[in-house]
């Protein structure tokens, strides 16, 4: 089916505040929101949005906001993107469910294939699709567990793999993911990840030194008891951390070394999103099993676990499954995906925002005294604020420049287990000309920021 016709986008690229934002109709809603929904759900921007397509989101008041997030890397092709909109239709018109466990169809397995295909690994695979993220990374342990008839779980410093019990013992920071919420399952370890920018000996000590702490780790634990040791390629969450060079491929040796199966966690950083398929290929490594979420399913609920047939295949028969794993319009979705994919229109754009994210915020590291360093791939990167010379993080810039930009219609997020990196995840179809008009508002709101923080400080 081509569905890539071509479709000159509806609603205006162009940023538009028509009130405040949040504006007097999303105020409304909000205050409705708070008499009906739990206060668990935090929220970002308390925006009500109507529509979006390319780097747009448009609000209820008719404000038209940048969209540097993408609902959190997942409408990396755009949130209404044609190929996704016609084949969800399609399948839509047909039908909406049956469960793959009881009667089959074929978009299943044809992401499955795609997947095969596709992910880093010239071997033999097969693929399991599920709905969540964390879901599938908790799969991802039951098959290693399956496969190797052992236990313990290697994770690393920072890292983000969920909000289920068991990926919330995976994930590294307390509050707000974890605070309150065990006890959590036992035999998870974690390592120190080779994190550059904050490695106490320096920033070229950091593979070395990292690696030796795993060494040291697994020898203390037992090599021989670990099931999986998972990564990610880039970590989200945990501050946009680009692992030192040659880390992820120490890693893999040491769990090949071991028999360990060495799973990469492409939720966030895969399918596209840094200017390759999969972040894995910066690093060149290749995980015995990979597992993807967030983009693969273009705004439906889609996640996959794929690896070495062996290892997927290691699992009893009914061991695996869910109610609504790999949905009918779940994987309609996601062949939309791939096909917005094919032409490498899409991968161009990421290294195109790398270098134009990298031109504009670079300069900061000179122009201002809190933007200690400019980090990623493609289009996803971030800017750290820290003390000079001490690194001390300044989570209150952030969350100060955070709020700036949302106030000037450009939505951002921050992330970090200091709270104190903003990160952007634009969509890949966003224009060049809107990219630039949001980073002009976060470079002006960083100097906005720091004046303000120095008024603050510095009686007059
Ligand atoms: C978002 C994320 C998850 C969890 O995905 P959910 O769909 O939210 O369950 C796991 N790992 C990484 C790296 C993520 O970014």
């Amino acid at each position: 089916m081509n569905t890539t016709q071509p479709k000159s986008p509806q609603l205006e690229q162009t940023r538009l505040l028509r009130t405040a934002v949040p504006g007097p109709t999303s105020v409304a809603l909000h205050a409705e929101r708070m008499q009906q929904v739990t206060t668990g759900f935090g929220v970002a921007l308390p925006v009500f949005i109507e529509r979006a397509e390319g780097g747009i989101l448009q609000d209820v008041d008719g404000n038209r906001i940048i969209d540097l997030v993408s609902g959190i890397a997942v409408t990396s092709v755009g949130a209404s993107n044609p190929a996704v909109q016609a084949r969800v239709a399609e399948q839509l018109s047909r039908f909406t469910h049956t469960c793959f466990m009881v009667t089959e169809y074929v978009g299943f397995t044809e992401v499955c294939a795609w997947l095969n295909a596709h992910t880093p690994g010239d071997f033999d695979k097969r693929t399991a699709l599920f709905s969540t993220g964390a879901e599938a990374v908790e799969n991802a342990i039951k098959i290693a567990r399956s496969a190797t008839g052992r236990s313990k779980v290697l994770v690393f410093d920072d890292a983000y793999h969920g909000r289920s019990l068991l990926t919330m013992a995976m994930t590294a920071k307390e509050n707000p993911y974890k605070k309150g919420f065990g006890p959590f399952p036992s035999e998870v370890y974690r390592a120190p990840m080779a994190a550059p920018f904050r490695w106490p000996s320096g920033a070229q000590n950091a593979t070395a030194e990292a690696l030796a702490a795993v060494e040291t780790l697994l020898a203390e634990r037992g090599a021989h008891t670990f099931a999986a040791m998972v990564v990610e390629p880039i970590q989200g969450e945990g501050g946009f951390i680009v692992p030192a060079p040659g880390f992820l491929q120490g890693l893999q040796q040491l769990a090949a070394r071991h028999g360990i199966v060495f799973v990469v966690d492409e939720i966030q950083a895969g399918m596209g999103r840094t200017g390759r398929l999969f972040a894995s290929e910066h690093e060149g490594i290749v995980g015995d099993i990979t597992v993807t979420a967030k983009a693969i399913g273009g705004g439906l609920p889609l996640s996959a676990v794929t690896g070495r047939t062996e290892l997927m295949n290691a699992v009893h028969t009914g061991g695996l499954g869910g109610t609504y794993a790999g949905n009918p319009l779940a994987c309609a979705a996601a062949l939309g995906v791939f096909e917005a994919f094919e032409d490498g229109t899409l991968l161009a754009n990421a290294r195109l925002i790398e270098t134009t994210a990298r031109r504009m915020l670079e300069p900061l590291l000179e122009q201002t005294a809190t933007v200690a360093d400019v980090r990623g791939h493609g289009a996803m990167i971030a800017i750290e604020f820290a003390d000079r010379g001490t690194l001390a993080p300044r989570a209150d810039l952030a969350k100060e420049v955070v709020a700036r930009c949302h106030e000037q219609g450009v939505l951002v997020l921050a992330c970090g287990t200091h709270g104190n990196v903003i990160r952007l995840l634009p969509p890949l179809v966003i224009g060049l000309d809107l990219l630039e008009d949001g980073l002009g508002v976060l470079c002006a709101a960083v100097a906005q920021a720091e004046a303000f923080a120095l008024s603050e400080t510095v009686p007059a």
